[in-house]
């Protein structure tokens, strides 16, 4: 995870909201955090525990653990006192840094755990807690691509937080294969608004340095912020997940802006939820760019596939696999699927993570004696080309007939009124039912019998949701996923 500082030193690498670095600039930061990181006591082996925004100071932060060998672990500010600790606990951080001159809510979490604010080299205002003597450091690697680079605890839309331990290998290989893909240069300018405490973030950040070209570092998602940076910034690409898009076709709207401006942007993409075929052709249409998709999953670092610049696509496909990575498609009965079946994505390669931290028998569950990685998504393949058809956990099995969430997600959200939707499964005397949330648009009169009237004859009745709950917000994660776990627990306990 090195900048690209021999090739580009006087090019810009990171830009935040506050300050900017060139490479030689960033260089030199790197390594004088990791002086000061070393004399508090941190060693190769341990774990840096990183409480900040999308930020210079994090950048920084996260670098210079990497230069000690350390692992780094970046936690979302936003996250409750509860989740911090959490996460500190589990993985016997030696220290958490907390970027409070950055963040409002990083500085409230280190007053909280008693962080004294310290100047760590180049970076001010950083809370830094007392060395946690208790805490052993892990094993070094000789090789050192092997070493743990990151160790993230997924976001848990599924309702257990795991520690994934991803080595630089992992991520300059996913890194790597995106950056081609992208056709990425020196010249190319990313605009970084989903969280680095997320793999994608790192990814991202990953990508732009490996090629010499510049992050643009947000802290917080704005819409407005997103349209004037286009405008201004010369950004190149923009990542998002699909609420980026719709908040930024939602801002324009409201501002009644006639058409958003460009800039020099060339290339949009999204990963890590099903793509609604709507948004993506409003998308499409407001920016003049095919909206390619991508897929991915925590513990491949995230890179499985993606929508390629020279093929874009009309539909929800996820694009082709990444050179290097193998696949397959298994059934239940455990047997490969044929043709184009629907089955469970296994995946193999340099993308896989080593497993997950202090949780041997989820990793043995999760990854099996020959490599094969289960992703519990549901996928079938057009020749090389994958689809996303859900989850495995998420499938309803109604009637003995298989119920596909995204499916229905995808009909609901046909209707004008829609903002998002999720569809989940209400167990029902040895059945289970399908439900509807909803959230429409503000002010919209819409009912659920006119969804209902809207999706039925799109659907066979199997597939017709028993009920639609009209919601003022779904439950989402900081990268905008909906947390469908904590919709089907409402239905279990009402009230
Ligand atoms: P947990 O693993 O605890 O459920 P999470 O869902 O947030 O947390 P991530 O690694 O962030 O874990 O997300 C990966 C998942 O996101 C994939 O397994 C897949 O279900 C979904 N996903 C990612 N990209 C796409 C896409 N382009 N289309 C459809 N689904 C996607």
């Amino acid at each position: 995870m090195a900048p690209h500082v021999a090739a580009t030193p006087d090019r810009m690498a990171l830009v935040d909201d506050t300050a900017t670095l060139t490479y030689r600039e960033l260089n030199g930061a790197v390594q004088a955090t990791a002086d000061t990181l070393r004399t508090l006591g941190i060693r190769a082996g341990d774990r840096v525990m990183i409480v900040s925004e999308n930020s210079i100071p994090l950048a920084c932060l996260l670098l210079a653990a990497s230069l000690l060998d350390a692992w780094a672990i970046v936690v979302n500010p936003r996250l409750s006192p509860r989740e911090v600790d959490q996460i500190r606990d589990h993985s016997g951080a030696r220290r958490v840094f907390f970027t409070a001159g950055v963040s409002q809510e990083a500085a409230t979490h280190a007053v909280r755990c008693d962080a004294p604010l310290q100047e760590l080299g180049p970076l001010r205002d950083i809370g830094v807690t007392a060395l946690n003597a208790d805490t052993a450091a892990e094993p070094v690697e000789a090789d050192g691509a092997k070493q743990v680079a990151v160790l993230i605890y997924t976001s848990g839309t599924t309702g257990t937080p795991k520690g994934v331990m991803l080595t630089h290998r992992n991520l300059l290989f996913s890194a790597r294969g995106t950056a081609g893909w992208r056709k990425m240069t020196a010249a190319d300018v990313q605009y970084c608004v989903l969280p680095i405490s997320h793999i994608v973030g790192i990814s991202l950040l990953t990508m732009t340095l490996m090629v010499g070209a510049r992050v643009r570092l947000v802290a917080k998602y704005d819409p407005a912020a997103l349209a004037k940076a286009m405008a201004e910034e010369g950004i190149t690409i923009l990542n998002g997940v699909p609420a980026t898009y719709q908040r930024l076709l939602e801002y324009r709207r409201n501002a009644g802006l006639p058409k958003l401006d460009r800039g020099c942007l060339r290339l949009i993409a999204v990963a890590g939820a099903p793509l609604d075929l709507e948004l993506k052709s409003r998308v499409e249409q407001e920016l003049g760019l095919p909206l390619l998709n991508g897929y991915g999953i925590t513990e491949c670092s995230p890179g499985i596939s993606g929508v390629r610049i020279e093929s874009p696509r009309a539909d929800h496909a996820v694009g082709t696999v990444l050179p290097g990575v193998e696949t397959k498609l298994v059934g239940r009965d455990g047997k490969p699927v044929a043709g184009d079946a629907v089955g469970e994505l296994h995946v193999r390669g340099p993308n896989v993570m080593r497993g997950y931290y202090r949780a041997p028998d989820l990793t043995a569950k999760a990854i099996d004696p020959d490599g094969w990685f289960n992703t519990g998504d549901l996928a079938r393949l057009e020749g090389d080309v994958l689809y996303i058809v859900g989850r495995t956990k998420e499938m309803i099995i109604r009637s003995g007939f298989n119920v596909y969430p995204a499916e229905i997600e995808a009909v609901l959200s046909t209707h004008d009124a829609v903002v998002q939707c999720a569809v989940v499964g209400r167990p029902v005397e040895g059945n289970e039912e399908v439900v509807a949330f909803v959230q429409l648009i503000r002010g919209s009169k819409a009912t659920a019998q006119d969804l209902m009237a809207h999706i039925a004859p799109q659907l066979t009745s199997y597939k017709r949701p028993s009920e639609i709950i009209l919601i003022d917000a779904l439950p989402a994660t900081s990268t905008g996923k909906i947390l469908k776990h904590k919709l089907a627990e409402s239905l279990r306990s009402p009230g």
